[in-house]
């Protein structure tokens, strides 16, 4: 007897990058960061009581609300807080497309929990092809047929990112569709539209405490935008589950928000390392988009990705690869600290050799 849905037989889930535990890893493989969060951190979790657990946390996630809009200069009516970006992004589906509608429209390119959430929620997918060198075909998007549009910036896995003024030209031009920037990677990158959200209320704004924040572990995301927008997510997180972000996380989070030096610093730190990495990738031979990311997309010709991984697995390091066309050519390799990005170029001259 098989007790599954029909709908739970046939869907094709999401596969998240590896997280072993069978050995210590080098791990370049899910663009976590490689320093601690903020020692403020530490020190709010240092004074949670445990007996304040007994009571459920706030519904609408009302402290962090609060520090996420002073920090992204909006109004609390203007966030949505929720348990990762990946739910924050789950919920916009159902919240802003229709089964039988026009259907949310990406790149063939990107993160591909898009396509699953699309599946998930009966969404019917408008797919753009990247162009040759990987940017997004915004006229190609511009014109097709559609509810609205996910973008990835900078996209994952191929770390380019689109400015600030092109994706503004690009919200205006689409004032009748719904546009969510996904914006996990853009500390990285500093072109936030986020801002931008007060002008244009078709415009959704989706961040992450999990990467520049360091906080990948805590989970937690969030959505900037209209009023009107931000209580569609309301009104889908209020038919799935009434607390999202628990006690611990809304504090955690809030304190990381505000230690804006610490975050600076070790954004810069990130991004310095990621230029010197691509230039040690690009002197070996391999092809590196430009990133705006904290992972860097590398190819190397008839290597394919899986067996740049393989090896480098077999030395302890994890990077990430896929088996589709365009990506098998690639593996997409998180900055590290600078002594992990030494072993990591190490053993790739090893295996290049
Ligand atoms: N968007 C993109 C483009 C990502 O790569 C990720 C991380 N896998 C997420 C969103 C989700 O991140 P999280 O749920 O940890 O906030």
């Amino acid at each position: 007897m098989d007790f599954l849905s029909r709908k739970a037989r046939a869907i094709l889930p999401y596969t998240a990058g590896e997280q072993l535990r069978d050995r210590a890893y080098i791990k370049l493989n899910t663009n976590e960061n490689p320093y601690p969060p903020s020692p403020r951190v530490a020190e709010v979790l240092a004074r949670t009581e445990a007996d304040g657990l007994r009571r459920y946390p706030r519904p609408d996630a009302g402290l962090l609300r609060a520090a996420v809009a002073r920090h992204e200069g909006v109004l609390p009516e203007n966030v949505f807080c929720g348990n990762g970006s990946d739910e924050v992004l789950a919920l916009s589906f159902p919240a802003f497309f229709d089964g039988e509608g026009a259907g949310a429209c990406f790149a063939d390119l990107t993160y591909s929990f898009y396509e699953v959430f699309a599946a998930f929620f009966g969404i019917p997918k408008k797919i753009v092809t990247l162009k040759a060198d990987f940017s997004l075909d915004l006229a190609a998007m511009r014109a097709a047929d559609c509810q609205g549009y996910y973008i990835a910036n900078p996209n994952a896995p191929t770390g380019v990112g689109i400015g600030r003024a092109e994706m503004e030209a690009f919200v205006a031009s689409v004032p009748q569709k719904i546009v969510i920037a996904d914006e996990a990677y853009m500390d990285f990158f500093g072109e936030s539209l986020a801002p931008l959200t007060k002008k244009y209320p078709n415009l959704l704004v989706v961040k992450t405490f999990s990467k520049s924040y360091s906080l990948a572990g805590m989970r937690c995301g969030y959505a900037v935008g209209d009023a009107a927008l931000i209580a569609g997510l309301f009104r889908m997180k209020d038919c799935f589950n009434s607390y999202p972000v628990d006690a611990v996380c809304e504090a955690v989070c809030a304190a990381a928000l505000e230690d804006e030096a610490y975050h600076t610093e070790t954004v810069a730190r990130v991004v310095s390392e990621r230029e010197r990495l691509r230039g040690e990738l690009l002197n070996m031979g391999f092809t590196v988009p430009k990133s705006g990311a904290n992972f860097l997309f590398a190819g190397r010709g008839a290597r394919s990705g899986k067996e740049i991984y393989t090896k480098l697995k077999e030395a302890g390091i994890l990077v990430r690869f896929w088996d589709k066309p365009v990506l098998r050519d690639f593996c997409r390799i998180t900055v590290g600290s600078p002594a992990e990005n030494d072993a990591l170029i190490k053993q790739l001259h090893s295996i290049l050799l």
